[in-house]
């Protein structure tokens, strides 16, 4: 191992932790650093059945029912108009959806990478990036320590801030001001209905998904620049007095005397990618590289897969391959291009408000890549 290239992946979710695996199954020194110091509670806990073949491919299909994950149903929408229309998962050639603990599903994706070989790092934020000659010098901030890493090459997989990147000169290209205002619901007589529900209101969309603990993952979308202040400041009695002007989601909530206990979260939800997303000794995964509107339940399978290519594209670039770097391009450029195509569609099926500034901008022609 002492002679083989290193790799250095900034950032620990789903991408990192996928191309970690990937780099070390290929024989690669790979190093993550990833800034928190145990898993963080993220949102985004719906994975679509179309994740199956990858999940199989990493062997991680039978872990998500060993560490106790809840199988999905499918999708309920109120989309269009007030009747809520099922998209059960029972016909789907890949089975069923997964609603996931974002904690514990990354835990068991780092614990698989460093059974690979990897050299993963809970706790080390990166703090700069510069050439030292055809490699990288890192410096790592670690519990108030600095500490220097020296790679061939660096991989951007910090989400859609894409801290790395854009250091490096590449800027985000962004398609909308999508905005998530998300919240973990308790109850102590939780709903047992595990399809994902979304609903079209006047100023946006409401979606909701059941963990297995019993929790109700619940957030509003809309654009930023809509929100009024108190909402921009996460009140949760604004959130509630939204909520409570929804039907179904509202019915889903105070059915089951669902309560919030923990913080709202206001998140960047927008479709972007970056300008450039491979460098001369870098390249971006994931959200880094390219985000979806979470309308599409596609992020955390987008940024699997981005790992699993990406992470292949690096070992080929690092062995002279430089075909490699158009591969993996095309790849993502393609499946941007379809998500927008199929976003476009989605979102011009929703015709009730034409006058409502969200819907307006989504109906507006050239919204897409
Ligand atoms: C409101 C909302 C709802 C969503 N719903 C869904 C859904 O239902 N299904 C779905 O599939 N997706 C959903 N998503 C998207 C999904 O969460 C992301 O696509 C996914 O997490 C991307 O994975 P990633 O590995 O690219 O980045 P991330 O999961 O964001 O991981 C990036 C990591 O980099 C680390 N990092 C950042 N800076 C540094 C640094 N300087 N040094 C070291 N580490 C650093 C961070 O701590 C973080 O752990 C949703 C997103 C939002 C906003």
């Amino acid at each position: 191992m002492s002679g083989a290239p290193r790799v250095a992946l900034v950032g620990g979710g789903p991408a990192g932790a996928v191309a970690a695996r990937v780099l070390a199954r290929r024989g690669l020194a790979v190093t993550v650093l990833e800034a928190h110091a145990a898993p963080p509670q993220k949102v985004g806990e719906t994975l679509p059945p179309g994740l199956t073949p990858l999940l199989r491919h990493l062997g991680l299909e039978t872990w998500l029912e060993r560490d106790g994950h809840l199988r999905s149903q499918g999708n309920r929408a109120l989309w269009g108009s007030q009747r809520a229309e099922e998209s059960p998962f029972l016909a789907n050639p890949f089975g069923n959806g997964w609603h996931v603990d974002r904690r514990r599903f990354e835990s068991r994706l780092a614990e698989t990478a460093r059974e690979e070989g990897a050299d993963w790092h809970w706790g080390a934020r990166l703090a700069s990036c510069t050439r030292a000659g055809r490699g990288w010098r890192l410096t790592v901030l670690r519990e108030g320590w600095r500490e220097i890493l020296e790679v061939d090459f660096v991989a951007d997989a910090t989400g859609r801030h894409a801290r790395l990147a854009r250091r490096l000169g590449a800027r985000r290209v962004c398609y909308d001001r999508l905005t998530g205002l998300t919240g973990l619901l308790e109850s102590p007589m939780p709903a047992a209905d595990t399809y994902t529900l979304v609903e079209a209101t006047p100023g946006g969309w409401w979606y909701s998904a059941l963990l297995a603990d019993g929790r109700l993952a619940v957030a509003f979308l809309t654009d930023g620049d809509l929100l009024e202040k108190p909402l921009r400041q996460a009140d949760p009695a604004a959130w509630w007095q939204l909520l409570r002007q929804s039907a179904a989601t509202r019915e889903r909530v105070e059915g089951h005397g669902y309560q919030g206990k923990t913080p709202l979260r206001v998140l960047p939800a927008e479709t972007s990618r970056l300008d450039t997303i491979v460098g001369d000794g870098w390249i971006a995964l994931g959200d880094a590289a390219a985000a979806y509107d979470p309308l599409s339940s596609h992020g955390v399978a987008s940024a699997m897969g981005s790992g699993f290519y990406g992470g292949h594209a690096i070992a080929d670039l690092l062995a002279g391959r430089d075909d490699a770097r158009l591969a993996y391009l095309d790849l993502l450029q393609r499946a941007f291009g379809t998500c927008l195509d199929l976003q476009k569609e989605h979102y011009a099926r929703e015709t009730r408000w034409p006058d409502a500034p969200f819907w307006r901008r989504r109906q507006a022609a050239g919204y897409g890549i």
